[in-house]
């Protein structure tokens, strides 16, 4: 089976037999030596890295909306403890 990858020198396009996986092998475009395995591993912790700094910006946004959320109830909690005392909130 073969497995794919992309060199790491010049960025083509390659594809090598699984069983030469761990062998030092050469780029046949720029002669780049390389590791197929080490080039697939590197490759998936970048992509596993993009996939943690993508998820914060929704993190971030989650919390806001938890926070305002938070903020509205006790607003209310608030409105309601002046209408109990038969107050009225002016602004
Ligand atoms: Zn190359």
């Amino acid at each position: 089976m073969n497995i794919e990858f992309n060199c790491p020198h010049c960025d083509r396009s390659l594809a090598i037999d699984e069983k030469w996986r761990d062998m030092e092998v050469q780029c046949p475009d720029c002669s780049g030596s390389l590791v197929p395995t080490r080039v697939i591993a590197k490759k998936k912790d970048v992509e596993q890295a993009r996939e943690k700094y993508q998820e914060t910006p929704q993190n971030i946004q989650r919390e806001e909306e938890e926070r305002a959320e938070r903020k509205e109830v006790l607003r209310l909690r608030k409105l309601q403890i002046l209408e109990d005392n038969g107050l009225v909130k002016i602004s």
